[in-house]
């Protein structure tokens, strides 16, 4: 008889898509390993649960796989290589043994239905040999301090005691891939984080306008484009030199106009960048309401320059729903630094709140605008973002 202590993954919602969970969890596997990489780990899976077998720390891992999507729950586990009710008994006795506890209780669940009893009974029986075996316990049936969760399954059984909640959602990659619109601010780093967490992997576009804008709001991009790459296994950025762009725009635009024909700019050229880079949709931090860009009649003299679809994962969440997300991803404290960003140097002090289309296109042919977005694009830096050492450690999140 054998017994391994693993860590147990579970992965909640993607077991409910039965037809290509194989690419899903192949997807997850791949995500875990890519986590652990330089680590001593194989991953398994079967029977609905994955598996980390490795000699590493468990804390050590544990605190590297906590950012990865599509895993709902961790748990330090045991497998127990029978299937026999008296060994699994024995071995979980052992168990514990070392623990310090004065009240328990036992979950059992069963996909061996070989065994001609129900979970329920399974549960008794097990709960009534370690009251006899151990003095001094109880058993308690709303707050345990010891959970005792067996596993009864076709070939082995497992065992495990507390969990940490993961962060859930589908494993990043398994939905293809976005382009997130990144600026230096509260919101657009929010807006990736929930798309990644819907398992699409993405890359970031940050448009920049020196010498308007510093370098230091170019660094503050870099970094927050770090700390999203934790969930995304590293992220590319595109870097879009913009001045040429907006300063025709200031010289030649109606300055009401400014703001949402530099926005249709970003649009067209995110949405070719995005097509180069196969990526499917469009992402950014726009919330109802929030600004004059962000009424429904500016979003829609925006969003008519492009066909992709544009996702906003913000749109109805108030900014204090927001700001408390960026403050558990941990890019709150960064977002607030206070480097301008391209879109504040400009801003009039009028800016247009329901803006006409037919004016936006009057008005952007005073600039050679598809010359200028050619240059553009042909001259965008492309910086690959490495996952950093520092992993952000939050439970319960969302
Ligand atoms: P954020 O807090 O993310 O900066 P915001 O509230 O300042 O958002 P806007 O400046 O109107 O709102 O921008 C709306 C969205 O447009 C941003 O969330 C981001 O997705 C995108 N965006 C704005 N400026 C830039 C930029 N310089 N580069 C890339 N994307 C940008
Ligand atoms: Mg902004």
């Amino acid at each position: 008889m054998f017994m391994e202590k693993v860590i147990l993954i579970k992965y909640g919602e993607l077991s409910t898509k039965k037809d290509n969970i194989n690419f899903f969890l192949k997807k997850l596997k791949e995500n875990i390993l890519f986590a652990l990489k330089g680590m001593n780990a194989e991953v398994t899976y079967d029977l609905g649960r994955m598996f980390i077998h490795t000699n590493e720390n468990f804390e050590e891992v544990i605190k590297k796989i906590t950012n990865i999507f599509g895993i709902h729950e961790i748990n330090i586990g045991y497998i127990i290589d029978s299937t026999d009710f008296n060994q699994i008994k024995e071995e979980i006795l052992k168990l514990l043994k070392e623990k310090e506890f004065t009240t328990f209780k036992v979950e059992s669940k069963r996909s061996n239905k070989n065994l001609n009893t129900t979970s329920v009974e399974l549960s008794k029986n097990l709960g009534a040999y370690i009251l006899k075996n151990i003095e001094g316990l109880k058993v308690e049936v709303k707050n345990p301090e010891v959970l005792v969760n067996v596993e009864y399954r076709c070939n082995n059984t497992l065992v495990y005691f507390e969990k940490i909640t993961g962060l859930g959602g589908y494993p990043v990659g398994t939905l293809g891939k976005g382009l997130l619109m990144l600026s230096g601010g509260i919101d657009s780093p929010v807006a990736g984080f929930l798309t990644m967490k819907r398992g699409v992997k993405i890359e970031a576009i940050y448009f920049e306008s020196p010498p308007h804008t510093s370098n230091e709001a170019k660094e503050k991009v870099k970094s927050l484009a770090k700390k999203l790459a934790i969930y995304n296994n590293d992220i590319t950025l595109h870097v879009i030199n913009f001045t040429d762009i907006q300063e025709a725009i200031y010289k030649k635009i109606p300055h009401e106009y400014l703001i949402t024909i530099m926005r249709r700019m970003m649009y067209r050229i995110s949405a070719i960048i995005a097509s180069k880079r196969n990526a499917k949709i469009l992402i950014n931090g726009e919330s109802i309401g929030q600004v004059a860009s962000q009424t429904l009649t500016s979003m829609s003299a925006i969003n008519e320059v492009v066909k992709i679809p544009v996702i906003r994962p913000l749109a109805c969440f108030d900014k204090l729903e927001i700001i408390d997300i960026a403050k558990k991803i941990d890019t709150y404290e960064t977002s607030i630094l206070p480097y301008e960003d391209c879109c504040t140097i400009f801003v009039p002090k009028h800016p247009v709140i329901n803006p006409s289309k037919e004016k936006c296109v009057e008005y952007e042919a005073l600039i050679p605008y598809k010359d200028l977005i050619y240059t553009a694009i042909k001259n965008h830096e492309v910086i690959n973002i490495k996952v950093g050492e520092e992993a952000t450690e939050f439970k319960d999140l969302l």
